[in-house]
């Protein structure tokens, strides 16, 4: 492996940053007070106020014109990802969040379509017309989705889907609930994945059909946000399903086999978060190892003492491993055929519990300054927590790990 930081890389994230000096910046300062504080940042029901709304927004359609937002979308969809592979997603993600990593996660300030929300490659299967439709909008960053697979009873057990959709002429009738969906809350549509062959399902061999389901106000409805982890409001929500009615031309992909549609976003989703958290824990670093050097206790830098050195030393390490980990997958997933099942598992679980354990001893070199709401460190902590949930628990990854060792994916090249 080559790891020389590609100067196409470099460029690219120069760009990014400069766009960020020029048009994100300036938002910041028309919104400091929404963006700064979560009593401004969420409205009484949680949900985002809305100067939130329109300086997220503003971000996506800003980004999306600069060329950023579809930038590792399928060109078949619109975006520019034939320009970048899985190796430069990677280093572009891990850059980004090394130099943004407050803004990005604290603020919400978004600049990158995700596999959820954005050109999905899930959007692949949709049928040319539904295509015509939608697309724009999503390309132009006006239009959000939300990614509708985990419901109350199927969360890692994915199998145990509840939602139905039932044929009635050329439409599919849905009904059910779907349960910590990210931006459900704020989004126009929701790509549904409801059961269409129970007996299938049950066999677990298929059965499972993703739908673009539109928001309304009566049949598929997301009215509020879950909380989570201290927030006055969210992201995610439940959505109900009540006699959805959805034409057939808005199933994405092949009647029934919607698990894999599922499952390969999910994948390039792990990637993409594993990035994230090896840059978001420089991020951390780069702060701390200022602070140990400007904070003085016992007449000296706190930098002097070992037990801080200690610290520093074991979040570099981690860091070090998780950084090699994500490039060799990302590596793998652009130069073999086959999905490196194994290794993005790897990654996602390793890179999400680092960040975590980095974040909090970065919190710790901070003492008191480390908990307070001016540094970000403790919002980006809550972050990296939440990250050992979604996209498949630390647990399950272990889960698929072992099953690929046991079935004889021993290598480790
Ligand atoms: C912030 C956030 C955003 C999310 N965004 C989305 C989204 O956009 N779209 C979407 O569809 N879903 C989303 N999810 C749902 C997420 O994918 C699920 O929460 C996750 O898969 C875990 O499911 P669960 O919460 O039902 O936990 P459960 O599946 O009930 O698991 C509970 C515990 O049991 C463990 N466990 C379960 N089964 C096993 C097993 N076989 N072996 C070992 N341990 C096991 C788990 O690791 C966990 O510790 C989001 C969740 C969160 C928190």
């Amino acid at each position: 492996m080559d790891f020389k930081i590609p100067e196409e890389v470099k460029e690219v994230v120069s760009s990014i940053e400069k766009f960020f000096e020029r048009e994100i910046e300036p938002l910041k300062k028309t919104y400091h007070k929404q963006l700064n504080n979560g009593r401004y940042f969420y409205d009484e029901n949680g949900l985002y106020s809305k100067q939130t709304m329109d300086a997220i927004r503003q971000v996506r359609l800003k980004s999306a014109e600069a060329g950023f937002f579809n930038m590792f979308a399928d060109p078949e969809l619109g975006g520019t990802g034939d320009e970048f592979g899985p190796v430069k997603m990677a280093l572009i993600h891990e850059a980004l969040y090394r130099k943004f990593g407050q803004d990005l996660l604290a603020q919400h300030i978004f600049p990158i379509g995700l596999f959820t929300d954005g050109l999905s490659p899930v959007l692949k299967g949709l049928k040319p017309e539904a295509k015509d439709e939608i697309l724009p909008g999503v390309q132009s960053g006006e239009t959000w989705l939300c990614f509708g697979l985990s419901e109350p009873d199927a969360g890692s057990d994915i199998w145990n889907l509840k939602t139905k959709a039932v044929k009635d002429g050329e439409h599919w009738v849905l009904n059910g609930t779907k349960q910590w969906i990210s931006y459900a809350p704020y989004s126009h549509y929701a790509m549904i994945f409801a059961i269409t062959d129970p007996e299938l399902a049950q066999q677990r061999k298929g059965g499972i059909t993703c739908f673009l389901v539109p928001f309304d106000e009566d049949t598929c409805v997301c009215d509020s946000a879950v909380s989570l982890l201290g927030e006055l409001g969210g992201e995610v929500g439940i959505i109900t399903l009540e006699n959805a009615r959805v034409h057939e031309k808005y199933i994405i992909g092949d009647l029934h086999q919607a698990y894999k549609t599922a499952l390969d976003g999910i994948n390039l989703g792990r990637l993409s978060v594993a990035a994230n958290c090896v840059g978001t824990a420089q991020w951390a670093l780069d702060k701390t190892i200022d602070y140990a050097n400007e904070r003085k206790t016992f007449g000296v830098s706190i930098g002097n003492h070992q037990a801080v050195q200690m610290m520093l030393a074991d979040c570099a390490l981690e860091i070090y491993a998780a950084r090699n980990m994500v490039l060799h997958c990302a590596w793998k997933v652009e130069n073999e055929k086959k999905s490196p099942l194994k290794e993005l598992s790897m990654v996602k679980a390793h890179a999400t519990e680092m960040t975590q354990s980095v974040l909090d001893r970065c919190m710790q070199i901070h003492g008191g300054m480390g908990l307070t709401n001016e540094l970000g460190l403790e919002q980006v902590w809550r972050w990296a927590r939440e990250q050992r949930i979604p996209d498949g628990t630390t647990e399950m990854q272990k889960r698929t790990i072992a099953k690929q060792l046991l079935k004889g994916d021993t290598s480790f090249s």
